[in-house]
């Protein structure tokens, strides 16, 4: 038994907040305790989650063509991708799609817009799509990039009850990926959300040449923030990108992060989201074990994920279930 990591594992077990200095303990102990940091992060998110794992899914409304320059993403216009042009869905092809989340028992139905904002008329079109998706007993949530106080409250007028935008990073790192916005506009953003009463899902990407501090740094902005769910990406190099050669983590690295985000965020849903099938294969179940207790199930943006039944087979051979509700 590792009393160090016990001990903090503690802290977290009795609902306080662990600080900088048990942080590194952890970084430092999790180096040479894998099997420990994991036991005890798995400790934390029964404590907390119980049985139960939230299963999200999304539908890219809006596609590519986006003038943002962040440098991990295929849907910015500015690199040689399959994504340089916009592609919008239709109406019936976004409400197609809630309705087969509705049928694979997927509760949550995240549209997701590319680009820094929306206009007036995909506002209109959005309220009405938020609308009927409600109707089919989904909770609705969008990623639409900037949006002011007054929007974000016509959309929890529509029905919408939660809201992406990443943080993507530490603000040290924030400049070495973004240059076309800044991160302080970022934090806005979620706090403009947030202020109009919707849940906040926010978290970022690993693998994009950020060091353990970036990580660490990220998360306590996030449990600054209060934020309700962290989203946790893992680069899925996409050629043309920037990042387009970048070697990925390695499975454990991955899930030596989740670990240290569930002691960081212990009562916040942690879920893991694109790259989980590339970066993690044979250890996508270990998620669990090591915190995790959300995933996006499905295919993501850009990338194809893994289909829901191979998911829910995999949370019914750990004796886990999803939540319904
Ligand atoms: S992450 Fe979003 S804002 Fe950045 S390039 Fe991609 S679509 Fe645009």
């Amino acid at each position: 038994m590792n009393e160090k990591i016990n001990a903090i594992a503690q802290v977290c077990l009795a609902g306080e907040q662990i600080n900088e200095e048990q942080i590194d303990v952890l970084l430092a102990e999790a180096g040479t305790d894998f099997f420990g940091l994991v036991y005890w992060a798995n400790k934390i998110r029964e404590n907390f989650f119980g049985n139960k794992i939230r299963i999200c899914s999304i539908v890219p409304g809006r596609l590519g063509g986006c003038n943002q320059d962040c440098k991990f993403c295929a849907q910015s216009a500015r690199y040689e991708t399959a994504y340089r042009q916009t592609q919008i869905l239709t109406d019936e092809e976004i409400l197609n799609a809630a309705e087969q989340a509705k049928l694979n028992n997927v509760p949550n139905f995240g549209i997701v817009y590319s680009g820094k904002t929306v206009s007036e008329e995909e506002l209109i079109r959005l309220e009405n799509l938020i609308g009927q998706i409600s109707e089919l007993g989904l909770k609705v949530c969008a990623s639409l990039g900037v949006i002011t106080e007054q929007q974000a409250g016509r959309l929890v007028k529509a029905g919408l009850t939660g809201y992406n935008h990443n943080l993507e990073t530490s603000e040290r790192h924030f400049g070495n990926i973004v240059t076309t916005h800044e991160y302080r506009d970022r934090v806005k953003t979620i706090q403009t959300a947030q202020k109009s009463g919707l849940k906040i899902c926010a978290g970022g990407i690993f693998g994009i040449g950020e060091s353990d501090d970036d990580r660490v740094q990220m998360a306590l902005e996030l449990r600054k923030l209060k934020v309700d769910t962290v989203p946790m990406n893992f680069l899925h190099p996409i050629k043309g990108t920037p990042l387009g050669e970048l070697e990925t983590l390695q499975p454990k690295e991955i899930l030596r992060i989740i670990a240290l985000y569930r002691f960081i965020l212990p009562q916040t849903t942690l879920k893991v989201a694109g790259g989980r099938v590339l970066n993690l294969r044979d250890l996508q179940s270990w998620i669990f074990c090591a915190g995790a207790n959300a995933i996006l199930s499905g295919n993501y943006l850009t990338t194809a994920g893994r289909c829901v039944e191979e998911d829910m087979q995999m949370l019914a051979d750990l004796g886990l279930q999803p939540q319904l509700d």
